[in-house]
């Protein structure tokens, strides 16, 4: 098994190996930062599943963010000589989502619930906002003073495991004992009354609208699991392995769910691993709660301490140490006697920690960006090898400012982030000049910007005779002749531009905020320009700009109303919540570029340089933002510690961000922030770690001081010129539709499947989906056991009017027509045998195999049918206009790639000679078989192997075929 050894540890440590080899029974494992913990999580699972302890879709390994999910089953996955049908490496919100999505109906609730981010919620909750019975928490003079703090209210009871009904309960206590009297004891109870039945008509709205939020995933399955006892131990059976990383910062709900899954009296193979100094996402910062809880519930666990770290050198290990100690004795060391003080592994002491401190914000950005470049040059690293970790997102900007200005390639990590890029900036102004055109700050954004081309001193000249005569921007540039003293070319292109603008604010009432933004990339030539890139900078450019639409197009398939208002309402809250790392999808990729993240996004993660800046009290630690409302003491079941919560969990933080270092470690600050006039004290954590004598602490002066006051608002475009040529990752797996579509055409694969670069869907591929998906969820209900009955075209019609995508068409008439067409598909669906007897075992399932080592595929089987005896049928529906021939079908590739799926021992691990093969094709209604022969699954091996080798050897010229007459892309051939 060589591709194991390589991808894995070799010498993992004893007591590491005790923990990866671990039998039976609970597993309890307390370690330090960079002691191996998700390393040994990771080699658990392998382990479990090379020495057949397990199979790999009967181990849940839980950790607590998308990034490390990821991390983790690639590595497994690597190790893995067969395929899957995907492994159950989840975040525990995942996790959820994906037992709701086949479960939910037994609790009443819908599987295609939406999950509402929290801007999203805010607008729900404004939306039915006359539904709850407010006094005290809707005041008059600004009724919505409190969404956003109700909101998190109730997420809080959540993760705290308090149902509505138990918080009446509660209220209705709390009224009863109120003495006649005691006018603010009355005042009190009045309020939690008025909480917890707002509480209890949010959860009624929320069920009533199929509608979630990230709580209610953990809170949904713990009702599912606790009113449904078979269920529970169908999953109970099921999960015979269950790993959990990151432990402590489990919330009281999630431990409940564990325990649900892995119940104490049971002996369950259940490994936990965690780290109390390192918690930060805790409810009252109550860090060593969930660990004491385990060693409570758990008593027979076997425990394992690890205390060597791979990760970081000794100067480092014992400056977080002395730091962390100030948190005794609220933590596990100081309550358990057991020792936390880390070794290096190779002992080495490493460099030492040095402390930047300089009089200005700008000297101290300024600073980081030449120690960055020197650093690079001494010791010969690539900038990706850099992190700053900021404690607020907005503290960035002034670095930012200065790799600008010094040419140093950055990119942030971390939950959204994506919508504070430059480049995605400006796509959002555009929809808000569309919005609002009086936006005049949008619209000077989008008119700057080079694709347009219109020089400053042009935009200022309208800007002022708009001022005389009252007019905004906009208008202004409407009445453009009145404007004298521009340049011919700018005012030709702001006529240009205008027309556009007219033009596209002429469509906000029929299309999508997606479509319009789509055809502003294409008329201003954007598009073009931005996928035609020469750099790494570029082609970074260019893939955020298609994240941005796969925002979009997800907000889309979210939401009813996507129309410019609703979308330009959801950016801006969402920016100004900016979203939590546990509900979003959090935007990692591999660039060569200084990383910029917070410390909260930093968790988990480590880098050979890190920078922890802007250390100053106030900044780190942050200011306690107090909760708008909050819990009663009462409801909280968690062991929380004495003394400063707040400062305790900032220090953790600090230790979190020293720990990610792996060879140097730089804290900064400065003297002064912003305009204020004030000093700014040091952060106690710098003192507390290096152990000094904080007086002895003096700005140095800045020896460049030369900092031109505004010469950041040019950006730099030489960027471009210095981070090097783009760089595409070698092809290491491949999907069906990627392989006919560079079989077609190379640029259009590289297009769709390397850029991904956003099209509009056609009218075609709209009514596909809306088909697909309707089946699905029509399917979803026999898969539980359920029969054919006369009510089911009702139900399908319905399920087809809500999964409806309205896009693509030519007009409305266009639309119905293609209604109709489908009603009249799924009417002729119902009468044949696939729906009247096929007994449904998989629907829409996600697959993967392996070909060889170095290749995979991946792909998506419509449905798997139990034809019993041991045999199963395969079915693909196809939309499509056109009817392939019989010959056509026995070659498909398509299905060749099921078969090779459906055989794989890893998957169905099925004889070729016990599947059935079918297309059912809805245009006439017609099922078509067809077989496949062992002969045939080893040559399409080889062919995919030969694919892959053409495709990684590719120049993606464009084939110049008959069919890029119609291409999507076709402005970028010409
Ligand atoms: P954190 O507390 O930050 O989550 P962790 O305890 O999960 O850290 P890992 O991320 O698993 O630690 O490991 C830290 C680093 O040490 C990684 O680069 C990992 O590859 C390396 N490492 C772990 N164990 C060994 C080992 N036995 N030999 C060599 N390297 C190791
Ligand atoms: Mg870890």
């Amino acid at each position: 098994m060589s591709i194991v050894k390589k991808e894995g540890i070799d010498n993992l440590n004893a007591k590491q190996l005790a923990a990866v080899k671990h039998t039976k029974g609970p597993l309890l494992i307390i370690a330090g930062a960079g002691t191996g913990k998700t390393t040994v999580i990771t080699e658990r699972v392998k382990h479990i599943i090379l020495e057949k302890m397990a199979r790999p879709e009967e181990i849940l390994a839980l950790t607590f963010t998308e990034k490390a999910a990821l991390e983790m089953e690639k590595r497994v996955d690597i190790a893995l000589p067969y395929g899957t049908f995907g492994l159950w490496i989840s975040t525990f919100h995942s996790f959820c989502d994906r037992i709701l999505r086949a479960e939910a109906l037994h609790i009443g609730l819908s599987h295609d619930f939406r999950l509402l981010t929290e801007a999203e919620l805010y607008l729900f909750v404004k939306n039915h906002f006359w539904k709850f019975e407010f006094s005290y928490f809707r005041p008059n003079a600004n009724p919505y003073k409190f969404i956003a703090g109700l909101l998190s209210h109730f997420s809080r009871l959540k993760d705290e495991d308090v149902s509505y009904k138990e918080y009446l309960a509660f209220a209705e206590k709390k009224r009863k004992g109120v003495k006649p009297e005691d006018k603010e004891m009355k005042e009190e109870a009045q309020k939690f009354m008025e909480l917890a039945s707002a509480y209890k008509i949010y959860e009624e709205l929320k069920a009533k609208e199929g509608v979630m939020d990230f709580s209610d995933l953990i809170g949904n399955v713990l009702k599912l699991f606790r009113s449904r006892p078979s269920l529970l131990s169908m999953y109970r059976r099921k999960f015979r392995y269950i790993l959990i990383d990151e432990f402590q910062d489990t919330n009281f709900a999630q431990y409940q769910l564990i325990k649900l899954l892995a119940p104490p009296s049971s002996d369950p193979n259940l490994s936990v691993v965690g780290d109390d100094s390192q918690s930060i996402y805790k409810f009252r910062g109550a860090a060593i709660s969930n660990i004491l809880s385990f060693m409570h519930d758990y008593p027979k666990a076997s425990q394992i301490l690890l205390t060597t770290s791979y990760r970081c050198s000794q100067s480092i290990l014992s400056a977080s140490y002395r730091l962390i100690t100030n948190n005794n004795p609220n933590t596990l060391e100081a309550q358990l006697g057991i020792n936390k003080n880390l070794t290096a592994f190779d002992r080495r002491k490493g460099e030492p920690i040095d402390f930047f401190y300089l009089p200005r914000v700008e000297d101290e950005a300024q600073e980081v960006a030449r120690f960055i470049l020197t650093y690079k040059k001494e010791h010969n690293k690539a900038y990706k090898d850099f992190a700053i970790l900021v404690r607020a997102n907005n503290h960035s900007d002034p670095f930012i400012r200065a790799f600008e200005r010094e040419h140093i390639p950055y990119q942030f990590l971390g939950p959204g982030m994506l919508f504070a890029q430059p480049e995605v900036r400006d796509l959002i102004a555009y929809l808000k000049v569309l919005y609002d055109f009086n936006d005049s700050v949008s619209l000077y954004r989008v008119l700057s910007a080079e694709i347009f081309g219109v020089e400053a001193r042009d935009i200022i000249a309208v800007l002022s005779v708009g001022k005389r005569s009252n007019n905004s921007l906009f208008e202004q540039l409407e009445k453009i002749d009145e404007v004298r003293n521009i340049s011919e070319s700018s005012r030709k292109k702001i006529i240009q531009f205008v027309e556009m603008v007219h033009r596209h604010q002429k469509l906000i009432p029929s299309e999508t905020a997606g479509q319009i933004l789509y055809y502003f990339l294409e008329d201003s030539g954007l598009l073009k320009k931005v996928y035609e890139y020469h750099s790494a900078e570029g082609e970074r450019r260019a893939l955020n700009i298609s994240k941005f639409f796969d925002k979009l197009k997800s907000f889309e398939a979210m939401n009813k109303d996507a129309s410019v208002f609703s979308v330009v309402d959801y950016f801006d809250l969402t920016l100004q919540t900016g979203e939590s790392p546990a509900a979003s999808q959090v935007d990692w990729s591999e660039n060569n570029a200084v990383n910029i993240l917070t410390l909260h996004s930093a968790k988990g993660l480590e880098f050979d340089i890190v920078i922890l800046a802007n250390l100053v009290e106030g900044r780190f630690p942050s200011r306690e933002r107090r909760e708008q409302i909050s819990i009663p003491e009462e409801l909280i079941r968690e062991q929380l510690p004495t003394g400063d919560y707040h400062i305790q969990e900032e220090r953790r933080l600090f230790y979190v961000g020293m720990t990610r270092a792996k060879e140097k470690l730089i804290m900064t600050a400065a003297n002064y922030y912003g305009e204020g006039k004030r000093e700014r004290k040091i952060s106690p954590y710098v003192a507390e770690a290096l152990g000094h004598d904080k007086t002895s602490f003096i700005p140095k002066p800045n020896t460049s001081s030369q900092i031109p006051l505004f010469d950041w608002s040019t950006k730099t475009n030489s960027i471009e010129q210095v981070t090097g040529t783009p760089s595409f990752t070698p092809v290491d797996y491949l999907s069906y539709s990627a392989i006919e579509a560079f079989k077609i055409c190379p640029l259009h694969f590289k297009l769709r499947h390397i850029l991904r670069i956003p099209t509009l869907p056609t009218a075609a591929q709209a009514r596909g989906n809306s088909i697909h998906y309707a089946l699905r969820d029509f399917g979803q209900m026999f898969l539980t056991g359920s029969k054919p009955s006369v009510k089911d075209k009702d139900i399908l019609f319905g399920l087809l009017a809500k999964n409806w995508i309205k896009w693509g068409y030519k007009s409305r008439e266009h639309e119905k027509e293609s209604h109709l067409r489908a009603l009249n598909f799924l009417e002729e669906y119902l009468k044949s045998d696939l729906h009247k007897t096929g007994k449904p075992i998989y629907l829409e399932r996600p697959f993967n195999f392996r070909v060889r080592h170095d290749l995979k595929i991946l792909g998506k089987i419509d449905r798997i049918d139990n034809l019993g005896g041991g045999n199963i049928h395969v079915i693909d529906y196809k939309t499509g206009a056109r009817v392939p021939t019989k010959k056509e079908l026995d070659q498909n590739m398509q299905m060749t790639i099921y078969a090779l799926a459906a055989t794989d021992p890893g998957i169905l691990a099925k004889e070729i000679s016990k599947i059935k093969f079918s297309f059912y094709f809805f245009e006439n209604g017609s099922l078509v078989s067809t077989v496949r022969t062992q002969n045939q699954l080893e040559a399409a091996k080889l062919e995919l192997i030969d694919m892959r080798d053409q495709i990684s050897t590719s120049d993606f010229s464009c084939s110049h075929s008959i069919i890029c007459r119609d291409c999507e892309y076709k402005i970028f051939c010409g």
